[in-house]
């Protein structure tokens, strides 16, 4: 299928046995009609094993004890995988960490921030508003075209070129915020806490993370070229779909608020390296866009400020 994709897409490769936050760990995974229909063509070998740990009415893999995918091995590879190809890994397990976007334009991808090896490239790389077209499989093979005339596209890049206007990186910001008319600090940050405390978390430990929020735009120096490429990503995958101005507006709430979530954290724990960073990203992806009722809260707020 035809995607348009930032250029950084074509760097990624799963880093399989040396991720050290394995999405084939902890995740149910449902699996679609498509590959349903292929597994029961596999009566052999690991075949058999395959249709045995599939469970469920909405059939999925069946999870170990310590939550890893069944067909894990203990080097952190998927046998399905090592046996009979990528072409027969479920939609879920074969587009992840990609997601897909339909636009005016046509279907765009991305790379997930929640995904380690995707974070470190996207926290990485300035070519985020280079687009390039690429022939790749994906999920939803049919690209539905919005009903629509609001092209995303053209406020995506006005964005983009705030972001890499000659000016202090709050100054940008504040750019955005006025051009768009949305700020995150139109909440107090003692209501954002409130908020954030009130999501749901898959790592408990998390939630008291995020307790250090802060709308303020003063921001750690040495990560501001991290922040800006996460708030290039937050709009790139949230605000690309928006069929409408005001859609487009609650999105870009939503994506400065994740930039000034990441900004807090970056402060209060001394992320000191790209490392560190990266993974605090990852973080704020897993737990907050990578669920869609947390989301959803967040840009709740941004319809009434
Ligand atoms: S999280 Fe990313 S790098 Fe890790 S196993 Fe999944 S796709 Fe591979």
């Amino acid at each position: 299928m035809k995607l348009s994709v930032p250029a950084y897409y074509k760097s990624f490769k799963c880093i399989a046995d040396r991720c050290r936050h394995s999405c084939c760990v902890g995740w149910e995974i449902d699996i679609d009609s498509v590959t349903m229909k292929k597994y029961r063509t596999l009566s052999d070998g690991y075949g058999k094993n395959i249709l045995e740990s599939i469970e469920g009415d909405e059939p999925h893999f069946r999870l170990c004890e310590d939550e890893r995918c069944t067909h894990l091995d203990e080097r952190g590879l998927c046998r399905i995988i090592s046996c009979f190809g990528d072409e027969y890994l479920c939609h879920i397990c074969r587009a992840h960490p990609r997601f897909y976007n339909d636009t005016v334009r046509g279907k765009e991808a991305g790379l997930g921030l929640s995904c380690e090896e995707a974070a470190r490239i996207i926290l990485s790389r300035d070519d985020y508003d280079k687009m390039i077209g690429i022939d790749e499989f994906c999920p939803q093979d049919e690209w539905e075209c919005p009903d629509t005339d609001f092209d995303a596209a053209v406020h995506r890049e006005r964005i983009y070129s705030i972001l890499s206007a000659d000016a202090p990186y709050p100054k940008r910001l504040s750019y955005i915020c006025d051009e768009f008319k949305v700020s995150p600090a139109a909440l107090p940050g003692e209501e954002w806490c409130e908020v954030l405390s009130s999501l749901e978390y898959l790592n408990e430990e998390h939630r008291r993370l995020f307790f250090c929020y802060s709308s303020d735009l003063e921001t750690p120096e040495k990560a501001e070229d991290y922040l800006r490429r996460a708030l290039s990503y937050f709009v790139y995958r949230h605000c690309s779909g928006a069929g409408s101005e005001e859609k487009f507006r609650i999105s870009l709430g939503f994506s400065l608020f994740c930039e000034r979530l990441l900004s807090s954290m970056v402060r209060e724990y001394k992320a000191d390296t790209f490392e560190k960073i990266c993974e605090l990203a990852r973080v704020i992806s897993e737990e907050i866009e990578y669920s869609e009722d947390n989301t959803e809260s967040i840009k709740d707020i941004f319809y009434f400020v």
